[in-house]
């Protein structure tokens, strides 16, 4: 009489067998799916499987029953089935699938994401003139903020709101950033005017508003510029990492993006600041994530809680709206901050200091 440890080794020495067989087996099914895939038929043939299991039953030795086999062997399809729909599934550039690292992307001698400092995006909703763009680009150098935003081509609700300065913004835009040392960020709303943001801005900006429009960024995505990709006002994350699909699909992989609030029933804000979406972009996609606090909540007293919320969960960095006298901005003129408010806000969230540390200082984590 044999013992039960005899037994048992044998068994040990047949799973290792199976399981050399079962992985030939496998590797045989991913060549068949991947000339399946190649000629575009599909990879699931039931009458092949109902021949395959025939044969089998009528091979079948005992003392499994012919049932038992079929369930078996039902299962060892099925896996090989998932092999071969595998292969099959997209790669999506943007995913931490395709890429584990971080993406960082430069403007210039300003690195955004991984495990460098959190970035300020900072400056008016709308420029307006030389001298408030002068002003503010002066104001914000002086803090040590490196990236100076400022719309020239506005998506305004109401046609007869103040629209931008256009081109001529841009010149201005990029005027009092060469001037100061700034990198210059603005939205870009229509690909015809892509010559004009190249030679101007560091950084193309797609506001929520056009998020979605696909011709905007297949051209974006061809030029080779960094991008500011908002989230749309009532997209989800998933269309909001596609709408960053397309970029990198075009062949631009600065990607940045940012989370500014999406529409819920709440009315005490004017957008609802989306926090797990941060974290979520970080954990799904590897590109850094940028949180506007201005458009978000849409109130000054929310801008302090809502930077330190954004960078609990993982951002990169923040967007806040400044201006030299917000109370005759041409656009946004609640939610922009004065000078004396902007420094008050450096001082509550430390960001004076943050702009200079290492990420992993900042975040104590
Ligand atoms: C902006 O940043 O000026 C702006 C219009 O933002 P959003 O597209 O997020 O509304
Ligand atoms: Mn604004």
């Amino acid at each position: 009489m044999p013992t039960i440890q005899a037994l048992r080794t044998q068994i040990d020495t047949l799973n290792l067998r199976l399981l050399e067989i079962l992985s030939e087996r496998a590797q045989l099914a991913e060549e068949i799916g991947e000339l399946q895939t190649q000629v575009g038929t599909a990879h699931y043939d039931p009458a092949r499987e109902a021949e395959m299991l025939d044969a089998l039953t009528q091979a079948n030795p005992g003392p499994f029953t012919d049932a038992t086999v079929k369930s078996l062997f039902k299962s060892i399809f099925q896996a090989s089935m998932q092999l071969e729909q595998e292969s099959d599934k997209v790669k999506y550039l943007t995913s931490r699938q395709t890429r584990r690292e971080d993406t960082v992307v430069h403007l210039g001698d300003v690195p955004i994401g991984s495990t460098h400092a959190p970035v300020l995006v900072a400056g008016p909703c709308s420029i307006e003139s030389e001298e408030q763009m002068d002003a503010v680009a002066r104001f914000v150098s002086e803090r040590g903020v490196k990236l100076l935003r400022g719309g020239a081509f506005k998506p305004r609700t109401d046609p007869y709101s103040f629209q931008g300065l256009g081109v001529e913004g841009l010149r201005l835009g990029r005027e009092v950033c060469d001037r100061y040392g700034l990198k210059f960020i603005s939205e870009i709303m229509d690909a015809a005017d892509l010559p004009a943001f190249v030679e101007y801005a560091d950084m193309l900006q797609i506001g929520a508003r056009n998020m979605q429009n696909f011709t905007l960024l297949k051209a974006v995505g061809r030029s080779n510029k960094p991008v500011l990709l908002k989230r749309g006002l009532s997209a989800t994350i998933e269309e909001w990492v596609m709408a960053a699909e397309y970029l990198l699909y075009e062949g631009n992989p600065n990607v940045v993006l940012c989370e500014r609030g999406i529409r819920t029933f709440e009315k005490y804000t004017r957008n609802t600041l989306d926090v797990s979406a941060v974290a979520l972009a970080k954990l799904e996609t590897h590109l850094p994530v940028l949180v506007d606090v201005t458009h978000s909540g849409g109130r000054q007293d929310l801008l302090i809680p809502l930077t330190k919320a954004g960078l609990a969960v993982g951002a990169d960095g923040i967007m806040i709206e400044v201006h030299p006298n917000p109370a005759v901005a041409l656009s946004d003129n609640k939610q922009q901050v004065d000078f004396r408010t902007f420094d008050i806000y450096l001082e509550e969230t430390g960001y004076h200091k943050k702009l200079s540390q290492k990420r992993h200082e900042v975040y104590g984590f």
